[in-house]
């Protein structure tokens, strides 16, 4: 089993766990003794679209901006890019040629809004944004958030790109949907999510998830992204996590509320992946064949990251600098 001992060696002797030694001497942000947020704020976020979101979230944060309006505008990012083929417009389709989106968003206030199984609407996490802020529920679901985003003024669009359109019609000569290991970071691949966590400089704390979710899946198959302790979880006394790769996996473990529990319960975010991707190990026997990537940050400003398999990276911005990091992982 890995690389993972040395790793930790490595980590250890320097001092911190979990991120790649070369680029520890940049990663290593914490409060200081005097309990200002010196190092703050601290964005991170999954797979290389993260490093745009990183960038209009940090925008949004040096011109004034709540927490949550940052990580909310920094995912629209990614949602908007149809060349982007895992989140939002130009997302890969169902089996049945259909784009189906999910999204989630926490604030610093413990509150959560959702949407799954959405159509038609490029940007599924402002509409979780107004589910969570407008509305007594946590979860909205396909027609229903449809409905729900058409009242409220979202346009309706056509999600399904000439070029994804052409790709899908390929696939669906076979309709072979065999998921693989990081397809994710592959160029044409189609199962990725960005999530991406915020802590300002006044140490509140945000999360959004949002996804097209698996390419080819069963129609009105939901992820663990819109599902809030799995694909996200944010507890502002403590932490926050989110989650990306085979959310079936996730979605069985409670993935990403494992995570900040496990630092509630005293854990480094580097400590907490780590357990939570070994929970899926021990819990989930078909873990070998699937990637799963988690992120966390904690209320010091401290992060980690773990993966099941290698080739899961991260955004991670802070001081001043938007760099990708290639997590450590499981196997
Ligand atoms: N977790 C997402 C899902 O299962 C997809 C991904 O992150 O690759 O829908």
């Amino acid at each position: 089993m890995l690389n993972r001992r040395k790793f930790l060696e490595s980590a250890a002797a320097l001092g911190i766990l979990g991120i790649l030694p070369s680029k520890i001497a940049k990663a290593n942000f914490r409060l200081s003794k005097s309990g200002n947020t010196k190092g703050l704020p601290i964005i991170i976020s999954t797979w290389n679209h993260g490093i745009a979101a990183n960038a209009e979230s940090l925008k949004i944060l040096n011109e004034g901006g709540s927490v949550v309006d940052a990580v909310e505008k920094g995912v629209m990012i990614p949602e908007a890019d149809p060349n982007n083929h895992s989140v939002g417009l130009g997302g890969f389709p169902d089996r049945d040629g259909h784009v189906t989106l999910d999204a989630s968003i926490m604030n610093s206030e413990g509150n959560a809004g959702s949407v799954c199984f959405l159509e038609n609407i490029v940007h599924p996490i402002s509409v979780a944004r107004i589910v969570m802020d407008k509305t007594p529920h946590v979860m909205l679901s396909g027609s229903g958030a449809l409905q729900f985003a058409v009242e409220n003024g979202f346009k309706q669009e056509n999600l399904l790109t000439p070029e994804m359109k052409k790709k899908w019609q390929q696939w669906a000569k076979d309709k072979n949907y065999d998921p693989k290991i990081n397809w994710e970071n592959e160029p044409n691949k189609y199962h990725d999510t960005i999530g991406l966590l915020a802590i300002d400089d006044n140490a509140q704390m945000a999360g959004a998830c949002t996804t097209s979710g698996m390419g080819g899946k069963i129609r009105g198959r939901v992820g663990d992204s819109p599902i809030i302790g799995a694909g996200l979880f944010v507890d502002n006394e403590v932490g926050s996590a989110t989650a990306t790769g085979m959310g079936e996996l996730v979605m069985k473990t409670l993935g990403s509320f494992l995570v900040v529990e496990f630092i509630r319960n005293g854990m480094s975010p580097q400590e907490a992946c780590e357990k939570a991707v070994l929970r899926i190990v021990e819990k989930v026997p078909e873990h070998k064949k699937f990637q799963i990537g988690f992120i966390a940050l904690n209320k010091k400003g401290e992060y980690g990251a773990y993966s099941l398999q290698p080739g899961f990276n991260f955004a991670l911005s802070a001081d001043g600098k938007n760099m990708m990091i290639d997590s450590p992982s499981y196997f």
